[in-house]
């Protein structure tokens, strides 16, 4: 088993490089985010609880996120591994997920950074928002606060991780591809 955490601000490329590294090392794909969108899609108890978080930008509290993360992973056990996309976003995510993971005999393997400056992420967010329904990605300052949100609670993360000689960090700019052969460079490195 080889658990990844993919980490970034929004917009640094996590998803679009999680599907890369999900595809060559045969790891299962768990997006946060993604299983909100659904949720609030199919009108779901989790949704309705979840939509006015995402509808500005905020993170959805802890209690809820970490439920769904933890179910989501005790539903899909028969992978050769992890990666989690948008989570922990939280320091106490972080701890849950760790202990969590204990629980079931697994550990995160590594924690890797798209390391991309926030005047970038703000076009590169807009230009997504003129192709996706998202409205947190339509609104200047519906993405100030999400970047706000990282920097308060999701930036100590980093420290966390490196305090377990687990935090990597790549250029997240420059093309998709890349990016990608970065990454796959390191996790041959770590594999
Ligand atoms: P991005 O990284 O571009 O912001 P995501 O799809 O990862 O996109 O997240 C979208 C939104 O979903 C966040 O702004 C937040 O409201 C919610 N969300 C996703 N993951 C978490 C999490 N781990 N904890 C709390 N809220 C989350």
């Amino acid at each position: 088993m080889f658990n990844i955490v993919i980490f970034g601000k929004p917009g640094s490329g996590k998803g679009t490089q999680a599907d890369f590294l999900k595809n060559k090392y045969d790891l299962y794909h768990i997006s946060t985010g993604d299983l909100f969108r659904k949720n609030i899609s199919n009108k779901t108890k989790l949704g309705l609880e979840a939509k006015s978080y995402l509808d500005k930008g905020d993170l959805v509290p802890d209690s809820v996120t970490i439920k769904m993360l933890e179910n989501e992973v005790l539903s899909n056990k028969d992978v050769n591994g992890y990666i989690f996309d948008g989570f922990p976003r939280t320091l106490n995510q972080a701890e849950s997920l760790d202990s969590f993971l204990v629980s079931i005999n697994l550990k995160i393997n590594a924690t890797i950074a798209l390391d991309v400056n926030e005047n970038e992420l703000i076009s590169r967010l807009l230009d997504r928002g003129k192709i996706n329904n998202r409205s947190d990605d339509q609104d200047i300052e519906k993405i100030k606060n999400r970047f706000n949100e990282y920097n308060t609670k999701t930036s100590i993360l980093i420290d966390f991780y490196q305090k377990q000689d687990k935090f990597f960090s790549v250029d997240g700019k420059g093309t998709v591809d890349d990016i990608t052969s970065r990454l796959f460079d390191l996790v041959d490195s770590l594999i």
